[in-house]
């Protein structure tokens, strides 16, 4: 064996109620449609040797590598308001994880690598539009420097898979600080099983939140990632889609790619799932329901304190700093859209008026903020007034052009990448995540089609949870 990957697999290590065993199930024909060279060697792996037939094969999950301990993990979650006991991987499996040369430990994984004891009604697997999608809308809010989950490779397995109708199946691996849900406690917590929990919190504050010292002080970290992270999706115009509770990475980071988007025409109720009838998750929901999982986190902690009476109120008070950090992060982020690197108060109202203007015409969420950076303002459809005003504060518009992005990967042409992949043309996705894994200063030639937003008859209103 030439691959070697220095596994470590602590969470393997924890109580086996919490996980099965479960190895990938082979595939037909794997093919290569991406390794991402970057990443790997953040993780301290040569790309060379990954890049290898038998890497196909590792990340294909018809070779398990020296070191892999594959499990498939145990959850729980509540899904669209409605608890589900038991979830847990139906379609992937955890290698492994490794420490990289930052010290920090990720996951690796491959997901749609066939079922599990956790797979319920469900085949296993992904298909390639799926596993397109997460791979450039992770890799592009990277490169945005939002936390998030990464793509190491995407494979095809030269198998179909049998949805709407037969498509082509495909694997992604993918890299994480921890799989670890909010809903991972749940069902540790529903369940009674306070070892358990007792076990994975231990796992949690060390892996994460090494200087929480306590479950208090963790909950209160969680309370300011999710915070900030929320803020930072906001500020992007992204609408993840289905913030279930087992789709809440503990950690912090942004998971589970569904039926997400990027909103091009900015309106604060804007949905895309077209399973959220009700707009359980639109784009102005999303801080409500951060907070709505972070109180199902926080249920799930109380069996581990002493004291649970007062554990309920102690931790009532540490959820309710959400609002106010959550206010202070969003008028951070967004002022430094507007180039105001220190707002005030005040800002506040300005801000709120661009987006009021911005949702009565229809502007382009990302082009509205990019053309103010870029001294533009007129597209974002604010009055000379409001011009007046923001010159007033004298933005910095270095800093402006730092946070607004020039590109975001658009859902028209995530779509038109699927289906040209879909026709055997792999060109236009890589192409796009080139383009959109530089968001900030993209190559110029290749510009036009990704900055334009979509003409009527490209619109994608609606996205699918993919499965
Ligand atoms: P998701 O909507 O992708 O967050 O998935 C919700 C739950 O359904 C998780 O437990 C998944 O593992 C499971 N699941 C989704 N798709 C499949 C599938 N094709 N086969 C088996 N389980 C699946
Ligand atoms: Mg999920």
């Amino acid at each position: 064996m030439t691959l070697h990957i220095p596994f470590d697999n602590s969470y393997a290590r924890l109580p086996a109620r919490l996980f099965t065993e479960q190895a990938p199930v082979p595939v037909a024909a794997p093919g290569w449609i991406a390794l991402n060279e970057g990443l790997a060697r953040d993780l301290g792996l040569d790309p060379a040797t990954l890049h290898t037939d038998e890497g196909l094969q590792v990340f294909a999950g018809n070779v398990i590598p020296e070191g892999s301990t594959p499990i498939a993990q145990l959850y729980a979650g509540h899904q669209f308001g409605s608890w589900n006991p038991q979830l847990g991987d139906g379609r992937q499996v955890l290698l492994g994880e490794v420490v990289g040369p930052d010290g920090i430990r990720r996951d690796i994984a491959l997901k749609g690598s066939g079922r599990t004891p956790y797979s319920r009604m469900g085949d296993g697997r992904a298909w390639l539009g799926p596993v397109i999608r997460e791979y450039i809308m992770s890799e592009a809010m990277h490169a945005l420097g939002v936390p998030s989950t990464r793509a190491l490779a995407a494979v095809s397995t030269g198998e179909e898979v049998i949805r709407e109708a037969a498509l082509p199946g495909a694997v992604l691996t993918r890299v994480a600080q921890s799989h670890i849900r909010v809903g991972t406690f749940q069902v540790l917590a529903a369940r009674g099983d306070h070892e358990g929990l007792r076990a994975l919190a231990d796992h949690t504050m060390a892996r994460h939140f090494p200087t929480a010292g306590s479950v208090p002080e963790m909950l209160a970290q969680m309370v300011a990632r999710q915070a900030d992270l929320i803020a930072q999706w906001m500020s992007l115009g992204f609408i993840h889609g289905v913030m279930n509770t087992d789709n809440c990475s503990v950690a912090g980071e942004t998971i589970d790619y569904g039926p997400c988007a990027m909103m091009d025409a900015y309106h604060p109720a804007r949905v895309f799932s077209s399973i959220d009838v009700h707009g359980r998750y639109a784009y102005g929901a999303q801080p409500q329901v951060a907070l709505w999982n972070i109180a199902q986190f926080a249920t799930a902690l109380v069996p581990l304190m002493p004291d649970q009476a007062r554990a309920v109120d102690d931790f009532t008070a540490i959820i309710n700093r959400f609002a106010d950090l959550y206010q202070s992060a969003w008028l951070t982020r967004f002022g430094a859209k507007l180039g105001l690197a220190e707002p005030r108060a005040e800002d506040r109202g300005l801000i709120e008026d661009l987006l009021t203007a911005m949702a009565r015409d229809d502007a382009d969420f990302t082009n509205s903020f990019r053309a103010l950076a870029d001294d533009a303002p007129e597209p974002a459809g604010v009055d000379a007034d409001w011009i007046a005003a923001w010159r007033d504060r004298a933005p910095d518009l270095d800093l402006a052009r730092a946070t607004n992005p020039v590109v975001v990967p658009r859902l028209h042409l995530i779509e038109a990448a699927i289906t040209a992949a879909v026709a055997g043309d792999l060109a236009p996705f890589h192409e796009m995540l080139g383009v959109v894994t530089r968001p900030f200063h993209p190559d110029p030639a290749l510009l036009g089609r990704y900055v334009a937003p979509p003409e009527p008859h490209e619109k994608v209103d609606k996205t699918f949870c993919g499965t």
